[in-house]
């Protein structure tokens, strides 16, 4: 029952989200979508649609139980010389899969075509 639950949410979140992780943006067609607590579950978050997201299995892993906005956060800033190479790398891909959405788009632009990708979705692309 709460697995169907999360699945569900896991399912609604990834079409949402244009079919992409919430935090560094790979496409799922690229790494499989996990179903991420925005507010864990250690600190009380139920496993309703509002509270789920669909994120890469290494970001979910490297988010732990950090809450979404503070995770965010996190993998916006460059890190720091000797940071772990996980957080390194999912600031890395982040930036690697904006750019990319980023060409995406404009090339769609060009020939007029609707951007279906994250940041047509209204995603924050900072
Ligand atoms: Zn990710």
């Amino acid at each position: 029952m709460e697995r169907d639950l999360i699945s569900k949410g896991r399912k609604a979140a990834a079409a949402r989200q244009a079919g992409c992780c919430k935090y560094c943006f790979v496409p799922f067609s690229v790494s499989p979508a996990t179903a991420e607590h925005r507010v864990p579950r250690s600190k009380g978050g139920s496993n309703l649609g509002h509270n789920i997201d669909a994120a890469c299995e290494r970001c979910n892993k490297l988010k732990a139980t950090m809450g979404a906005k503070r995770f965010v956060g996190v993998i916006k800033g460059t890190p720091q010389i000797g940071a772990p190479l996980e957080l390194t790398l999912a600031w890395s891909r982040r930036r690697i899969w904006l750019k990319t959405h980023r060409v995406c788009r404009d090339i769609g632009r060009i020939v007029g075509m609707a951007d279906t990708g994250p940041l047509g979705v209204g995603r924050a692309a900072a």
